[in-house]
């Protein structure tokens, strides 16, 4: 019986597509992969929160206080008072009635979209949202329409397709993670209110870097009111773990007696528990780190155009070099790290065929220094394997 699974295994070695895990030990900018120092261009670290003292110390504080586990789901006896403090905090921040605290950015997604779409709804999702969106839109056995990436001709047209009589919801990633683009959140918004659909946004790479006291991207566009439900995680740009739903209160309190993903799991550890509440204050006032951050990319970036490199439609602080073929791209990731530069390969199915990458992604912690020394390191690779002349 195991040879099926080895065949498949083989299968993916051949295609260079077989993922390995590698022991990290991160201190920030920088990680240990495999017992070597690199620099650390693949972190979702992105205010460089997750080494924060102020959420270090409020993590321990909340291990001493509550304990090591939560022992329950909350709707059992995992509910800490600190659960009261944090979404009241949340809400404020996000200007919303209402939020909600979940155990990850993946059981959030697989929880929202089964919890409020069924076999009468149809789901309408960007081609390239995240997998957990694309999960929890199979679990809820509603209808799925796939509108082409960002093309919100296309996604017209489906809508208009669509029966009016059924529940619809579109939903979309606000800054895409493999391609560091951005959805055309306004248009998204227009058509939600022209159709009468839900709008759900995934905030996962843009909460703590977008808006002014880092809201999220649609408050940095300033149509938040309009999207109906928020979510985002914490375990990205605000450094600790766990992810939220923001909302009225009518959806909160829905989801609190619908999502399975919710009821039946043991709540987050205190100490995650304790650094979410110490990120939510933090990240509001990292105005510093936003603008270093912002500033960092946009130099990383246009660096890396002006080398020759194709950068896609990246307007972020995820980059990405797009190579080609896989073997390439794991080719181009393994000479980084023989130069000290720890960043990912990307493969099919993950990004389209063709199009396998090496996805940087920046910190508001790294230096101006620190990139151009890791642009010639990229450059050089880049000119070994061909990939600019
Ligand atoms: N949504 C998006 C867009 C993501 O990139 C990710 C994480 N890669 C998630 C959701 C899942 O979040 P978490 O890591 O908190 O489970």
């Amino acid at each position: 019986m195991w040879h099926d699974f080895h065949a498949q295994l083989d299968e993916l070695a051949e295609k260079a597509q077989q993922r390995k895990l590698y022991e990290a030990d991160s201190d920030g900018c920088f990680v240990w992969l495999d017992g070597k120092k690199l620099f650390n261009l693949a972190s979702n670290n992105y205010l460089g929160l997750a080494n924060d003292e102020r959420l270090i110390e409020a993590s321990i504080r909340a291990a001493r206080t509550y304990g090591a586990g939560a022992t329950a789901s909350r709707l059992i006896v995992g509910n800490f008072s600190l659960y009261t403090e944090a979404e009241a905090a949340l809400a404020e921040w996000k200007g919303s009635e209402a939020a909600l605290i979940v155990n990850s950015g993946y059981t959030a997604n697989v929880g929202i979209l089964s919890a409020i779409a069924g076999r009468d709804t149809v789901i309408f999702s960007d081609k390239w949202n995240h997998a957990s969106i694309v999960d929890g839109a199979i679990l809820s056995r509603a209808e799925v329409k796939r509108y082409r990436h960002n093309d919100i001709d296309h996604l017209e047209a489906l809508l208009q397709k669509t029966d009016k009589q059924k529940r619809k919801i579109i939903v979309t990633d606000t800054v895409f993670s493999m391609d560091g683009d951005i959805a055309p959140l306004a248009e998204l918004v227009r058509l939600k209110e022209t159709y009468g659909a839900l709008l759900v946004v995934d905030e996962a790479h843009a909460s703590g870097v977008y808006g002014e006291k880092g809201e999220g991207l649609v408050h940095h566009l300033n149509i938040a009111e309009q999207v109906d439900i928020h979510m985002g995680t914490f375990s990205k740009a605000l450094g600790a773990f766990g992810a939220y739903v923001a909302g009225k209160k009518v959806l909160i309190d829905y989801l609190i007696n619908h999502m399975r993903s919710f009821i039946f799991t043991t709540a987050l550890p205190p100490a995650a528990l304790g650094a979410i509440c110490a990120a939510v204050a933090v990240v509001q006032e990292a105005h510093d780190r936003r603008r270093q951050l912002h500033e960092l990319s946009v130099y990383f970036r246009t660096r890396l155009q002006a080398l020759g490199f194709d950068t896609g439609p990246s307007i972020t602080q995820i980059v990405p070099v797009i190579v080609g073929e896989n073997d390439r791209a794991v080719q181009f990731s393994r000479r980084l790290q023989e130069r000290g530069i720890a960043a990912v390969a990307i493969r099919p199915p993950t990004v389209p065929e063709g199009t396998a990458r090496i996805r940087f992604s920046l910190m508001a912690t790294m230096t101006k220094e620190q990139l151009d020394w890791a642009l010639v390191e990229i450059a050089e690779v880049g000119k070994e394997m061909k990939v600019i002349s």
